[in-house]
């Protein structure tokens, strides 16, 4: 979706217009509880053309296919089938946090005013974040970034 009725919302460019009534009415058309079954918002900001150019010290695709390919292996050795699949009770057993990143994640979720379904998928993402990085526990960094992956739902937060 676009960030604002007119889409240039966050552009370098300067050019939105829309203000906060029109930004919110604009976003509010998406359901909480379709929202609430997406696991990543992200923002994709137009680029500038000399920074599409640009591919010096890039990943290539086929190490993100690699990188990928070893992350689902090391997801199927795990727990027989990827993190995405995984049963609430699954999640609780192969997705298990530190007492302090717990107070984090309740934190977050009464900040963001998230659901119980939102608990569990942000524990698979943040399970996922750390197998893209081949950390066999889930670390603070990995959970802080599964949060931010829910940003849509932070009620009156433009960007
Ligand atoms: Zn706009």
């Amino acid at each position: 979706m676009n960030p604002c009725p007119c889409g240039y919302l966050g552009d370098s460019s300067g050019r939105c217009q829309c203000n906060p009534q029109q930004i919110s009415r604009y976003r509010s058309r998406i359901s909480g509880p379709l929202l609430d079954r997406i696991d990543l918002h992200i923002e994709v900001p137009n680029l500038p053309r000399s920074e599409l150019r640009q591919d010096d010290n890039r990943e290539t695709s086929m190490q993100v296919s690699q990188r990928v390919v070893s992350t689902r292996n090391r997801q199927l050795q795990r727990s027989g089938k990827p993190n995405s699949r995984l049963t609430n009770r699954e999640i609780e057993q192969f997705c298990q946090l530190t007492e302090a990143d717990e107070r984090l994640l309740d934190r977050a979720m009464e900040q963001l005013g998230l659901s119980a379904r939102a608990w569990y998928r942000i524990l698979k993402v943040a399970r996922t974040i750390a197998d893209l990085s081949a950390s066999e526990t889930i670390q603070t960094v990995h959970l802080t970034e599964a949060i931010t992956y829910r940003r849509l739902e932070r009620k009156g937060s433009l960007l």
